[in-house]
């Protein structure tokens, strides 16, 4: 803030972004580069690990499960020649893991069973969204982290340029080819997610799949080559709808992994009242005044996305507080 704007403006300009959730760990991307460091984090005996396997960790009742990493990767690579083991960053802040613990995510070609090696047997699998509800901050930082790196990993073993097989390097964050030695860097593909605001305030929800489904979300789509954030607002709200939006602002996003999403919400404004879904990835489309929309949450006419997605936050944003969900 410069020291002419005034503090009733300044407040103003932070209500209209969504809140900043900051990080939980320190990624340590300069020790991280030290050659053998994962190595030296696992024998240090004092790292804590999670365990990935096929887009699952592992989980307690509580959140994710950790295991003491020294006897974890020892068990593991016994039993997984596979296995491969990623530096995550230390916590910045206590949960079930105290401040300062380094964490590392060991992944695993075949999923080992619980109640052998060291992994207790009252754990289980779990994808991200069976289990996200229950995660605290940390462990919701940790599990999109870990999806993220473990998803690239298993989608780049080869190189773009010559197609060898790649090696891991700089804990986990970085794949080098040894025949060319090129430089392979994890991947995030952009996507804008936008709410889209009438001229009389009225908010454009849609959803897909059958015309009359329940369900209504944002419109969002994936930025392509060589195209602004708002050039794909616009695109993409023209194509999905054929509403042309007039302007747009930045509001906040969101890491969604699954496979390598990164959400950037916005708003826009149009001046278009009509709305007409393409019919393929958008089959109805409907206009809510803000009585409209909560009206239509509680008698169940329709649901809205879960507090889990930018959806969700950028919906109430638009909509000045929270809308209250139908008990069930
Ligand atoms: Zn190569």
């Amino acid at each position: 803030m410069s020291h002419t704007e005034s503090p009733a403006l300044a407040n103003h300009l932070m209500d209209t972004v969504l809140p900043v959730r900051p990080a939980m760990v320190d990624r340590g991307s300069g020790i991280r580069m030290k050659p053998g460091m994962v190595e030296d984090v696992i024998a240090s005996g004092t790292a804590m690990a999670m365990v990935i396997s096929q887009r699952k960790a592992l989980v307690t009742a509580e959140g994710l499960w950790f295991g003491d990493a020294t006897a974890l990767w020892a068990a593991l690579k016994e039993s997984d020649a596979g296995a491969a083991a990623i530096y995550l960053g230390t916590t910045l802040m206590s949960s079930s893991l105290p401040e300062g613990t380094p964490v590392l995510l060991f992944t695993t070609t075949e999923p080992p069973a619980a109640g052998t090696a060291t992994i207790p047997s009252d754990v289980q699998w779990a994808g991200f969204r069976e289990v996200a509800a229950t995660l605290d901050a940390m462990d919701t930082a940790l599990f999109i982290e870990a999806s993220a790196i473990s998803n690239w990993h298993a989608t780049h073993t080869h190189c773009p340029q010559c197609g060898s097989p790649t090696e891991v390097e700089a804990g986990g964050w970085v794949r080098r080819c040894p025949k060319d030695n090129s430089e392979h860097y994890p991947r995030t593909d952009p996507a804008i997610i936008v709410t889209v605001v009438g001229p009389d305030g009225r908010l454009l929800l849609g959803g897909g799949g059958p015309v009359d489904a329940k369900n209504y979300s944002t419109l969002a789509g994936f930025v392509e080559p060589g195209e602004s954030l708002e050039q794909a607002v616009v695109r993409e709200i023209g194509e999905e709808v054929g509403v042309r939006v007039t302007a747009c602002q930045y509001l906040g996003s969101q890491s969604w992994p699954f496979p390598a999403s990164l959400m950037l919400g916005f708003t826009a404004t149009t001046d278009d009242t009509v709305a007409r879904p393409d019919g393929v990835e958008v089959t109805r489309a409907r206009w809510f005044s803000r009585d409209e929309l909560q009206e239509a949450v509680l008698s169940g006419e329709i649901t809205i996305s879960t507090r889990l997605s930018i959806a969700r936050s950028l919906i109430e944003h638009w909509y000045g507080g929270v809308i209250e969900d139908l008990q069930p």
